[in-house]
């Protein structure tokens, strides 16, 4: 039913700005005069659609945040009748109330057609067999890889998380080519199918569809020397849909983002300017289409840069650097700003360390501490004293030159760490103000 040149991934850089004008201009008339809360965002800004001539003036228009999100909850950005909307999901966030996202039935046609796109772009199609082992319910991941993935004529079957053996047995024993779920969880099937004596190497798997948590280059190594697939990137978020906002094609360069539907900004993180391609600050979006909840100018606190030149692919939209940290996730010793995905790609660098790890932040005497707690491989167990603390030198010295700060580095044995079954929980932040 679909093919990639019948989409629009192909389009000249001049058409698809005049669409996305088109598109623009319509959804900012719909949410100024549907959806009160953007009308009086405008107003105080002193801003009317009539003052947006062109995709080069959104800057004027205010920024929608997060927490905008949570105090209109649960309809207040709602931009049609209830009787229109099919379906709502929403994201857990942090704390406090969930961020929700509401469809009408032309929203999901939009969605399941960026998922297809997606998975056209990493090479699957009819005879395919994806097995979706991302959360299915309130959690974008799951119905919305299914529906997409249902859409393009793959064979799906609808695992969701947990039940790792029974997630091994299915991709034995069905023939599955094709994996979707959080790169951490993948990580952890990887060991639950060694232990059960099951080398992904030998099944017809052939391509993992990643995405809902960031992930380093290191990790995508890891997983596919491991299994022999080819680890792809996929990207979304709740507020503008769900998975398929971006995906990477087969050269793993970057994630080409579907912009005739999700046009894409990047601010400087402080002064909240734009700025020009090429440049890093947070991803912003402004949904070109969408009819239930559309969103002008969100930030997503995700950070990246938007690539100036052409994949060889040929695809004309652009692609944004692989996501590997969210300002959220940042945290700040001893003046240092610090990543997750930082202390990842050390790790990751190291030999014998293992891409599980979590990072545990104390306060003791107004001084903050990191500790970085990584699993080792089960070879190295007999080790003697001596070569374990080799080891955890190594580990110490590459994350000192990575983020220029000393850490406490302690060993673990395999499956020390929590496992998680979506998104992996990287820090526990046990800091006391
Ligand atoms: P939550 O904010 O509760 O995590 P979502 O499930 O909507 O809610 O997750 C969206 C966020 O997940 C994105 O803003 C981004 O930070 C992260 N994310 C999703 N896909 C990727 C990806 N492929 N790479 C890196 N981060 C991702
Ligand atoms: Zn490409």
């Amino acid at each position: 039913m679909y093919h990639p040149l019948g989409t629009l991934d192909y389009i000249t850089k001049a058409a698809l700005r005049k669409l996305q004008w088109e598109k623009f201009s319509k959804t900012l008339e719909h949410v100024y005069h549907n959806v009160a809360w953007y009308r009086n965002q405008m107003l105080e800004k002193g801003v009317q659609p009539a003052d947006i001539r062109g995709l080069e003036d959104m800057y004027k228009l205010p920024f929608t945040v997060k927490t905008d999100l949570r105090d209109t909850y649960p309809t207040g950005l709602f931009a049609v009748k209830q009787s229109e909307i099919v379906r709502l999901h929403a994201s857990s966030g942090t704390t406090g109330k969930p961020i929700v996202c509401a469809y009408t039935q032309e929203d999901i046609e939009i969605w399941q057609e960026v998922v297809v796109r997606a998975l056209l772009a990493f090479g699957l199609h009819s005879g395919d067999i994806l097995q979706n082992s991302y959360g299915y319910g309130l959690f974008t991941g799951g119905l919305g890889l299914h529906y997409g993935a249902e859409a393009l004529g793959l064979t799906v079957i609808p695992v969701s998380g947990g039940n790792s053996e029974r997630q091994i047995m299915f991709l034995r024993d069905f023939g599955v080519t094709a994996i979707s779920c959080t790169p951490s969880y993948f990580i952890h099937l990887l060991d639950i199918a060694q232990q059960m004596k099951v080398d992904f190497k030998e099944l017809p798997l052939k391509i993992g569809v990643f995405g809902a948590e960031p992930w380093t280059e290191g990790m995508r190594q890891v997983i596919q020397s491991g299994s022999g697939l080819k680890a792809y990137d996929i990207y979304g978020l709740t507020e503008i849909s769900g998975p398929g906002v971006g995906a990477e094609c087969v050269h793993q360069n970057g994630t080409h983002i579907f912009e005739d539907h999700f046009y894409p900004e990047i601010v400087d993180s402080k002064t909240l300017e734009p700025v020009p391609d090429g440049q890093e600050g947070e991803l912003v979006f402004t949904t070109l289409d969408k009819r239930g909840m559309p969103l002008i100018r969100y930030r997503t606190r995700d950070i990246t840069r938007l690539y100036e030149d052409e994949c060889p692919c040929g695809r004309t939209i652009r692609r944004m650097e692989k996501i590997s940290h969210r300002s959220d996730d940042m945290f700040i010793i001893r003046g240092v700003n610090v990543f997750p995905g930082q202390i990842e790609s050390a790790l990751l660098a190291v030999e014998g360390s293992l891409p599980h790890y979590q990072i545990i932040l104390t306060r003791d005497h107004g001084l903050d501490n990191v500790e970085v707690q990584v699993e080792i491989d089960p070879n190295l167990i007999g080790d003697t004293i001596r070569e374990l603390e080799q080891l955890q030198s190594s580990i110490h010295k590459k994350i000192e030159t990575t983020i220029g700060i000393r850490v406490k580095v302690t060993l673990m044995e395999p499956n020390r760490i929590p496992r998680s079954e979506g998104k992996a929980k990287r820090v526990i932040d046990k800091r006391t103000i």
